[in-house]
């Protein structure tokens, strides 16, 4: 056995994506006690900086000590109760793996599903909500990794209210890529990730829940069946003026990563984040286009940081893939489920959403798919 060297990549796939070496340098300074005054001082930056890129003033904003799906499975073990039945809108792998977590909570999910490509349809979403009145929460995905597609969470969440549902929105790769508004839009629960859109390493899910959320939680009949991810016991640990009584250990030196991500992403603007996310996505775009390459999403609900193109005819998709990581040390993402060998998915995600990287990909995909 000896040291671990990683390869030096370029991550353009659905994530993790580049981590910026701010980040990088941030989580290999000295570990402290979490615990400690200074480590708590940090965190109470790092909820603050979570209401920024959130664009939310709810109180309970804070990191789950694991990934994104963590972060799913916090919201629907906190809100769903056996017994309560769940829109779950699907239109790709993320929103069947909501379905999957409402049913392990005891929930009734009733589905409304699109075609994986296309965004969720609110119409369809309405005709749910008339056909069950007894509904009490909305779920879906913002950002539809698995395909490329941006649902208008917006519209999704207005007619969520109409019939008196919560919503729980998945934003772990929206959160940094595209415009997304938790107050404005009036989402109630909303889990992200790290590892996407934010610069940073996997491992954390920053998760926001607004009034009407904290109210069904606080009404329960039920205890939260999770002892980790129960937010009423994790809250006397993260809580604005808490104790600081101990619940789990932190994980000290990811914290530290987020921390600095948080803070680059101040320094920017999250306005200018979206902005950057959407210009490269126009280079990359124009770049494969020229070479006759072809999106699966249609242009007006194109993610701009998760490019999913058609693998053009007689292409050997592992091929290429293989040739890009071998010879370019640049990884993009494969198909999913029907999607296999059908498509690439060309992540353009925080750090990774930078010029020298269209270059780059642009150049060796033009490259290996000549020879
Ligand atoms: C990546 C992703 C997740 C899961 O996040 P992990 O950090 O891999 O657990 C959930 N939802 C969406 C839309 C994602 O893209």
């Amino acid at each position: 056995m000896q040291s671990f060297y990683p390869p030096v990549r370029t991550l353009m796939g659905p994530g993790p994506s580049d981590v910026h070496p701010r980040v990088l340098s941030a989580m290999a300074r000295p570990t402290i006690g979490h615990l400690d005054p200074a480590f708590v001082s940090m965190m109470d930056e790092t909820k603050k900086a979570l209401q920024y890129v959130f664009k939310t003033e709810n109180e309970l904003t804070m990191p789950v000590s694991a990934p994104g799906s963590a972060g799913m499975e916090t919201c629907f073990a906190n809100l769903v109760e056996p017994g309560d039945k769940v829109i779950v809108c699907i239109n790709g792998v993320f929103g069947m793996r909501m379905k999957e977590n409402v049913t392990r909570f005891g929930g009734n999910a009733v589905v409304v599903e699109d075609n994986w490509g296309d965004p969720v349809s609110a119409t369809r979403l309405e005709d749910a909500l008339k056909d069950n009145p007894d509904a009490s929460i909305v779920a879906f995905v913002h950002a539809e990794t698995s395909t490329g597609a941006l649902s208008d969470a917006k519209t999704l969440c207005k007619v969520a209210r109409k019939y008196n549902c919560i919503t729980i929105v998945d934003a772990v790769t929206s959160l940094g890529g595209v415009e997304l508004l938790v107050d404005e839009w009036e989402i109630d629960a909303i889990y992200s990730g790290s590892q996407k859109c934010l610069s940073a390493m996997p491992g954390i899910s920053p998760i926001s829940f607004g009034e009407r959320a904290v109210a069904k939680l606080s009404k329960r009949k039920t205890p939260v069946t999770s002892w980790f991810l129960d937010l009423t016991l994790v809250m006397g640990y993260w809580g604005e003026g808490a104790k600081r009584s101990y619940h789990h250990t932190a994980p000290v030196n990811t914290l530290y990563g987020l921390h600095e991500s948080l803070l680059m992403i101040r320094e920017e603007g999250i306005e200018n984040s979206w902005l950057r996310h959407q210009q490269n996505h126009q280079k990359l775009r124009d770049g494969l286009e020229s070479m006759g390459i072809k999106f699966l999403v249609k242009a007006e609900s194109r993610l701009p940081q998760l490019n999913t193109v058609i693998i053009p005819d007689g292409i050997d998709d592992a091929d290429v893939r293989n040739r890009l990581l071998n010879e370019y040390n640049l990884e993009i993402g494969a198909g999913l489920g029907a999607y296999a060998g059908k498509v690439w998915r060309i992540g353009l995600m925080g750090y990774a959403s930078r010029n020298e990287n269209v270059t780059l990909c642009l150049s060796a995909l033009n490259y290996v798919l000549r020879k």
